[in-house]
């Protein structure tokens, strides 16, 4: 029989579809074998996999071979052709097996009579998952092309195991929590995938891949329908202008911050001539307006994605939403449909503006794979849209349009849910509600034994500042400034930045509010300040390094704070302060403009404290002589763990090593604490950590009593306090603070058992 070129035949997509009928393993890999072996003309395919804890290779599916041996013949790793590609984590293909000295014969599953024998391993990534195998009996059967096909299969079948692995062990994991919130053990989902939690919340929604390589950037014609003039599409463009300005209007209103020129590159394109006026030419000389449209904005897609220049790639998304804002137009479709209501975005990148922008469209959560940047992952949380983050592969499995829910808290992505997924889902949004329900937060924050503690808010966007006041924050314990910066296409003036400082601190009532100083650089980035490629940018010119080196920016950003605290109880800080000598030089700028300001007799805030955000090694070294010369500390947790470990807290690769119970970072805190305490300085925390429900012990027993966190958190971290008394919370830090080993602090936090008794 002639055998089929496999490049071509090998239908990957029909695998992948046999995995979406949510067929349980057995059954899936059956008809894997089937297929593969079909489409190749191969006597035998067969599928082991590799379970990591005997280290044995089982075969669990065959076509050829006896289906006696399924579930009981096993290699030992390195074992026969099969063990040994799996072990060295490549095909391995032979002509004549009988002659390989690799060739393990298993007597009574009738191998002997293939020679053909192409063995290749199934990897997610460097780890095993098992081995695909195609036997035959014609000698020197299998071609570098085979090889090549089956490579390609194998990569898809990766994910589909361990999707279908992943599924029983959420099953198992459900259950286990079964006994802290509400019953999950009856869930039973098609397929989920694992990825990393980057915002809270869940969604429900069809998958839009943003960036598919197969998609076309605007919907096509359809054949049938009635032709539209050029007249059509003047009313459609003037009907999208309407719609962007009133979307501009309204972010203006929700999100004053960082709503300017949002939509400005939307409303640029759609005026220019060399794109509206193309289209409306094509449409003039006889090509159907949808095609007219799509075929314009194709070109510039291709035009902006190749750009060297991040501004310009950037507007790609703008250039196909504006695209099909203009098709549904023209076709007259609900306006509603314009947006992304129902959807769920899967994209390779996104940026600050575009979750947004799409926020503001009502996308429904977000799905990124390269990784999440804090600031996404900020903004999102602070939008309250869930977001995960997973791998390329893994976006790349999910098809377009499938239905799906998030669940952001754990990091899940179920496809094709059943009921029970959704009606366990609402039982734990109903939960998630209790947990975060402000109605009982009281004004002040008690120990059990009447000790005074202080709950503050992070501030991201203007807009977290309402639900800071619903949750009775007692003031802003940090502000993040970057965002104004961020969605902007240059660096916003003294007088833009004062009106969004000045809006802060009116809402805030006379409450605190404490100003971090310009937080960019890792992998912060400013798409209009192309500094030098650093090799290093975790390390390199970011905070407040960047403000040092930039005086003019810095300076406009100071100003603007003091004079927006006039009046106030302001504070302003600076963040990845690395010395003493890096503290007094930005103070000393402060104290130039409050002289400058003094002399122009413009009003501002002359008591200004002035504190340093302890994020690095270094400045925990120097702690007591930066508790001298500052007036406040504040423990940035999420820095001061990645400088301290050296672990990325953007790298899932290390995201286990990043540990905030590691016994250097408890000493770390500790020491911090003690020097405040010693100088009479005021010391607070404001990063993740301080509202890590199983650390809140640790840090009140070292004496911590102001907590900046995410409004959200407040009534769980309120009530955990409550429940507190200081002499057990001592206790419990001074054990903590004994061990030399990460071990024995799990061990010890798990012996506790804090979470639960926050919950109960
Ligand atoms: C921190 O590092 O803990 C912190 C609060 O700052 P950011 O998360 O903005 O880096
Ligand atoms: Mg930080």
């Amino acid at each position: 029989m002639k055998k089929r070129n496999v490049d071509l035949v090998c239908d990957i997509a029909e695998l992948i579809s046999l995995a979406e009928e949510g067929q349980a393993r057995k059954e899936l890999l059956q008809k894997v074998v089937i297929s593969v072996a079909g489409h190749m003309h191969a006597d035998v395919c067969s599928i082991y996999i590799y379970e990591e804890e005997s280290k044995k290779l089982t075969l669990r599916a065959t076509q050829g071979l006896d289906p006696a041996a399924i579930g009981t013949v096993s290699l030992s790793l390195g074992e026969g052709i099969t063990g040994r590609a799996v072990r060295e984590l490549r095909p391995i293909c032979v002509g004549t097996a009988s002659k390989s000295s690799s060739y393990r014969f298993f007597p009574g599953i009738h191998e002997e009579d293939y020679e053909a024998f192409l063995a290749v391993p199934i990897l997610r990534g460097l780890r095993r998952i098992g081995a695909l195998v195609v036997q035959a009996g014609e000698a020197n059967y299998f071609t570098p092309n085979d090889v090549k096909a089956l490579r390609a299969i194998a990569a898809q079948l990766a994910t589909m195991i361990e999707n279908v692995q992943l599924l029983s062990e959420a099953r198992e994991e459900a259950s286990a929590t079964a006994a802290a919130l509400p019953s999950m053990k009856k869930v039973v989902t098609e397929s989920i995938i694992r990825g990393r939690s980057a915002s809270t919340g869940t969604a429900r929604g069809r998958a839009n891949t943003l960036d598919s390589v197969n998609k076309e950037a605007c919907i096509l014609p359809d054949p049938d329908a009635i032709p539209h003039t050029a007249e059509d599409f003047d009313k459609a463009v003037e009907k999208t202008a309407d719609q962007i300005n009133s979307l501009q209007l309204q972010m203006s209103e929700d999100l004053a911050d960082v709503a300017v020129l949002i939509f400005s590159a939307h409303l640029l394109i759609l005026e220019d001539e060399q794109f509206t006026g193309r289209i409306s030419n094509l449409i003039q000389t006889g090509t159907e307006a949808v095609k007219a449209i799509a075929t314009v904005v194709n070109e510039y897609v291709d035009v902006f994605s190749k750009s060297k220049m991040p501004l310009i790639r950037e507007k790609v998304l703008d250039v196909k939403d504006l695209g099909n804002r203009l098709t549904r137009n023209l076709l007259n479709e609900e306006s509603d449909t314009c947006d992304y209501r129902g959807q769920i975005i899967i994209a390779h990148e996104l940026l600050p503006s575009d979750i947004l922008k799409l926020s503001a469209e009502n996308v429904e959560g977000f799905i990124v794979s390269s990784g999440v940047t804090s600031h996404n992952a900020i903004i999102s949380r602070s939008l309250g849209i869930p977001m995960v983050a997973i791998s390329r592969e893994q976006a790349d499995s999910i098809p377009d349009d499938e239905e799906m829910l998030m669940d952001a808290e754990q990091g899940i992505i179920y496809l094709q849910p059943g009921d029970e997924v959704y009606a366990k889902y609402r039982e734990l949004d109903s939960a998630w509600k209790v947990l975060h329900d402000a109605s009982d937060m009281k004004e002040k924050t008690l120990t059990k034994c009447g000790e005074r503690v202080q709950i503050y808010a992070n501030i991201n966007l203007l807009s977290d500042l309402k639900p800071a006041r619903e949750f009775k924050v007692e003031g802003v314990g940090l502000y993040r400034s970057e965002f104004p910066f961020i969605v902007r296409n240059d660096f916003p003036t003294e007088e833009e930045q004062y009106v969004i400082y000045k809006k802060l601190v009116d809402q805030m009532d006379g409450r605190m509010v404490t100003f971090r100083t310009l937080d960019i650089g890792g992998d912060k980035m400013l798409s209009y300040y192309s500094n030098v490629n650093e090799a290093n940018p975790f390390l390199g010119m970011r905070a407040i390094r960047f403000s040092l080196q930039n005086k003019d920016i810095f300076i406009q950003q100071l100003r603007a704070f003091l004079r927006a605290g006039a009046d106030a109880d302001t504070r302003i800080m600076f963040p990845l302060v690395s010395s003493v000598d890096d503290f007094v030089e930005a103070r000393d700028i402060v104290y130039d403009c409050m002289q400058k300001l003094d002399s122009e007799g413009i009003s501002y805030n002359p008591k200004t404290k002035l504190g340093v955000m302890m994020e690095l090694p270094s400045a925990v070294e120097v702690v007591d002589e930066l508790a001298m010369e500052a007036d406040f500390l504040s423990i940035g947790s999420n820095d001061l763990i990645q400088y301290m470990l050296a672990v990325d807290r953007t790298n899932e690769m290390v995201s286990k090593l990043y540990l905030a119970h590691h016994p250097a970072i408890l000493r770390a805190i500790n020491r911090i604490v003690a020097a405040g305490l010693m100088h009479k300085k005021d010391v607070s925390i404001c990063g993740d950590l301080s509202a890590d429900p199983r650390m809140l012990p640790f840090l009140l027993g070292v004496g911590l009593k102001k907590f900046s966190i995410d409004s959200v958190n407040a009534p769980t971290v309120q009530r955990l306090v409550n429940s507190m008394d200081i002499a057990e919370a001592e206790r419990i830090a001074n054990c903590m603070l004994d061990f030399g080993r990460i071990s024995e602090v799990e061990a010890f936090l798990a012996d506790q058992n804090l979470a639960s008794e926050i919950e109960a």
